[in-house]
């Protein structure tokens, strides 16, 4: 493995995972969740949100990142992804929606 600066801690497993604790607590996710479907949660992210229509696009199972994806989830991801960044813009009328992936989620889409 190439030692790097950029390469990132290690991944939490399921029982420390911070995503699936989060989706598994109903009192808690029912305050954030927008959208559940079979594979992805949409959901607003926590407060104190860092941006309006900040929003979290989480796997519903336990994942590393895009990296772990299984074929139905690569597939499905880029349409999910869309709806959710055309939500934002609907619902804040900004001009530009940016996705970023930090891993566990796997994606946000945030306006500016
Ligand atoms: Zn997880």
């Amino acid at each position: 493995m190439i030692d790097s600066p950029l390469r990132a801690a290690s991944q939490p497993d399921q029982a420390t995972c911070g995503v699936c604790r989060l989706h598994n607590d109903q009192d808690a996710i029912s305050h954030f969740e927008i959208h559940r479907e079979p594979l992805w949660l949409l959901r607003h992210h926590p407060l104190p949100a860092p941006l309006p229509g900040w929003l979290m696009l989480d796997a519903r199972r336990h994942l590393g990142g895009p990296i772990d994806f299984n074929p139905e989830e690569a597939a499905g991801f880029g349409p999910v992804l869309q709806r959710g960044c055309a939500l934002v813009r609907e619902l804040t009328g900004c001009d530009r929606v940016y996705a970023i992936a930090f891993g566990e989620g796997p994606a946000t889409c945030i306006c500016t």
